[in-house]
C-alpha cells in the first residue's frame, strides 16, 4: 500500500466528514506539511493552517516562509501565531524562564505550550479538529517512552484520534500519518517537491526522546509496525485515567488537575 492509500485508510477510520473544519498545525517541517497537502488532494476543502512562529532566529524564519509557501501553493488560510507578540517572548526565553525553576528538557517545555495554544486558537477559529503530523515512529517512540517512565496508562489518550474526553473546550487532535513511516514521509514530500524545511530544529537537544529515537533506529519497519499493531490491541486494557476533566484555575483551559500543565510551567 503506498502513503496515499495509507492515508486515506486511517482517514476513514477517524471518520471525519469532509464538510469539518480541518487546521492543520503546520510547523514548516516534512511531516505536518504532508498532512496538509495529502488532505487537500483528498478533498477535504474545510481546510486551514497555524504555524506557530517561535521566534528561534534564522530557523523559524525558514519554517515560517515554507509554511505560507505551502499554503499559497495549496489554496488554504494561514494563521500565523507570532509568540513574541501574544505570550511576551520567543520560545528560547520563555524556556529559559522555565528552566531556571524546573529541570525540564527543552522539548517537553516546548511541547506543552504548543499543545496549549493549538486548542485555545483552535477554539477559537471553530475548527472541528486539529490536525498534527505525528507518525509511526513518532507514536511508537510515545509508547516506548511511557512504558519506560513507568506510566504506561498515558498511552490510552495517544492513538489515530486524541479526544482525551469529550469536552467542548478540547478540540479533538488527528494524526492523518499515524501507521506511515518517517522515511516514507520524507521520501513523499521529496517527490512531490512540497516546501519543507529539513533541518531538525537548533533546540532539540538532549531529550529523553532522542535517545529512545537513537534506540528505535536499531528496529526494523516490520518491527516498529508490529509493535505500534500490538500497542493498539493491548492499549484499552491499560488502566484507564482519571476521568474527570476540569478547567483550569489560571487560563480555563481544560485540565486535568485545578491546574493545567502549561499554567504549571508558565504562572507558578
Ligand atoms: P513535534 O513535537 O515538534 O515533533 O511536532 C509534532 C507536531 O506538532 C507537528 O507534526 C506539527 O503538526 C505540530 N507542530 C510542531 N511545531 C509546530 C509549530 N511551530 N506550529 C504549528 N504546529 C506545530
Ligand atoms: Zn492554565
Amino acid at each position: 500500500m503506498n502513503i496515499s492509500q495509507k492515508v486515506k485508510q486511517t482517514l476513514s477510520r477517524i471518520k471525519i466528514n469532509k464538510k469539518d473544519k480541518v487546521l492543520v498545525a503546520l510547523s514548516g517541517g516534512k511531516d505536518s506539511t504532508v498532512v496538509a497537502y495529502v488532505l487537500k488532494k483528498f478533498g477535504y476543502n474545510n481546510l486551514e493552517a497555524i504555524h506557530i512562529d517561535l521566534k528561534m532566529g534564522d530557523y523559524s524564519e525558514k519554517c515560517l516562509n515554507a509554511t505560507k509557501q505551502l499554503c499559497k501553493q495549496l489554496g488554504i488560510k494561514l494563521y500565523v501565531y507570532d509568540i513574541r507578540k501574544e505570550m511576551g517572548n520567543s520560545m528560547c526565553n520563555i524556556r529559559l524562564n522555565v528552566q531556571s525553576k524546573k529541570s525540564l528538557k527543552n522539548c517537553a517545555i516546548c511541547g506543552v505550550i504548543k499543545k496549549w495554544i493549538l486548542n485555545k486558537e483552535a477554539r477559537r477559529l471553530k475548527a472541528d479538529y486539529i490536525a498534527t503530523g505525528h507518525h509511526l515512529d513518532d507514536e511508537t517512540q510515545t509508547f516506548m517512552l511511557n512504558i519506560l517512565k513507568g506510566s504506561p496508562e498515558l498511552s490510552n489518550n495517544t492513538g489515530l484520534i486524541t479526544r482525551n474526553l469529550p469536552d467542548k473546550k478540547f478540540i479533538p487532535r488527528i494524526k492523518p500519518l499515524f501507521f506511515i513511516l518517517e522515511k516514507d514521509i520524507k521520501e513523499y514530500a521529496i517527490k512531490n517537491k512540497l516546501p519543507v524545511v529539513y533541518e531538525k530544529c537548533p533546540c532539540a537537544i538532549d531529550s529523553y526522546r532522542i535517545q529512545i529515537r537513537e534506540f528505535m533506529r536499531s528496529l526494523s519497519d516490520k518491527q516498529k509496525e508490529n509493535l505500534m499493531k500490538n500497542f493498539m490491541k493491548i492499549q484499552g486494557k491499560i488502566k484507564k485515567q482519571d476521568k474527570t476533566m476540569n478547567y483550569c484555575e489560571i487560563c480555563g483551559e481544560p485540565a486535568r488537575g485545578k491546574i493545567c500543565k502549561m499554567c504549571e510551567l508558565v504562572k507558578k
